[in-house]
């Protein structure tokens, strides 16, 4: 039995680093991908955790088969494609640590991914299934990933999810709305930004926000909203409260938001998924201990190879 088994992309994220002697731009070839990177965080923590998804057979799919190994994710579930080349994103970082990115992805393998080929008993046995909306932007891996939904929610298995919402992936923005809600019908614990609220409602407030979705999706358990350096927020279905951020200096911000929600599910796995027992106080615990390993990982370029162990977020703390 699994922790956390994540279907999505595992891609490479080119991340600046400098310039050379030319004065080029230089980008470091970082292992990333949102799914790949929640459980790297929850690897990190001592949890048990499987990928499900698709890469190319090329050398960036070898070496990010490797990556997850080597970072203690199990990768029966990773398959390799051989038409199709590993999916690679730019990152474009602001003085601010905060970034964009341009997407070589058209399709990229993590998009290739079917039905036929994921084994669906590592979605039953499982305390957690987690996925994004990426793997919802195009055909086959859309229907892939409603098939795995169906199968968690059958199996009675936590579902958690993260819109993650990229616009240039998508075809249009009605689509990408529609979709992303078609997600949120399935998830338990849905994690996401203080944008992706006010795109989903239309509201700009965060209380407002954050009831309409909530009334919108009963199915909703733990809504979480992440703020950037102002921390974060939550909602249950009889509490909300807010968490500052930890002042440091950021310099990628890629992943944080990934190793926020690692740290959640790290802490709802440690309650026994007893979502219900937890009162206002546990709640706030439970986003200070994210806030502090997300905190850690802006201050690090790249994701997956920078998740901070417990002993890092303790020292935080
Ligand atoms: P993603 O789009 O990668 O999923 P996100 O938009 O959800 O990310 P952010 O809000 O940028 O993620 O960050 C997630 C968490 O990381 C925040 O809730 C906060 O705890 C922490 N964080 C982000 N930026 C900073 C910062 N500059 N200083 C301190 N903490 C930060």
């Amino acid at each position: 039995m699994f922790d956390v088994v994540a279907l999505g992309e595992v891609l490479i994220d080119f991340t600046p680093q400098g310039v050379s002697e030319r004065g080029n731009p230089l980008f470091e070839r970082n292992p990333g991908g949102a799914p790949a990177n929640v459980l790297a965080c929850l690897a990190k923590l001592g949890k048990e955790t499987a990928f499900i998804g698709k890469v190319g057979r090329d050398q960036f799919g070898t070496f990010l088969k490797q990556t997850l190994e080597e970072n203690g994710i199990h990768t029966g579930g990773l398959v390799f494609d051989g038409q199709v080349n590993t999916t690679l994103a730019f990152v474009h970082l602001q003085p601010d640590g905060d970034r964009s990115f341009s997407f070589y992805r058209n399709p990229g393998a993590d998009m290739n991914l079917h039905p036929e080929e994921v084994d669906f008993d590592l979605v039953r046995n499982t305390r957690i299934f987690h996925f994004g909306s990426l793997s919802l932007t195009g055909e086959p891996v859309r229907f892939t990933t409603f098939e795995a939904l169906k199968v968690a929610r059958d199996a009675g298995v936590l579902v958690s999810y993260d819109p993650n919402l990229r616009e240039p992936l998508w075809e249009s923005l009605d689509l990408a709305k529609e979709m992303i809600g078609k997600g949120m019908a399935y998830a338990d614990v849905v994690k996401i930004s203080e944008e992706e609220l006010t795109f989903l409602t239309g509201l700009e407030d965060l209380e407002e926000g954050s009831k309409a979705l909530m009334a919108s999706f009963g199915n909703i358990r733990l809504l979480l909203v992440t703020l950037g350096p102002k921390g974060s927020y939550y909602r249950t279905a009889d509490l909300s409260g807010e968490v500052p951020g930890f002042m440091v200096k950021a310099v990628d911000t890629t992943g944080a938001g990934d190793s926020f929600l690692g740290g959640i599910l790290h802490g709802l796995l440690e309650r026994d998924l007893d979502l219900d027992s937890m009162g206002e106080q546990d709640f706030l615990n439970l986003l200070l201990f994210a806030n502090a390993g997300a905190s850690i990982v802006t201050t690090r370029y790249g994701a997956i190879a920078v998740m901070p162990t417990m002993e890092e977020i303790q020292a935080r703390l």
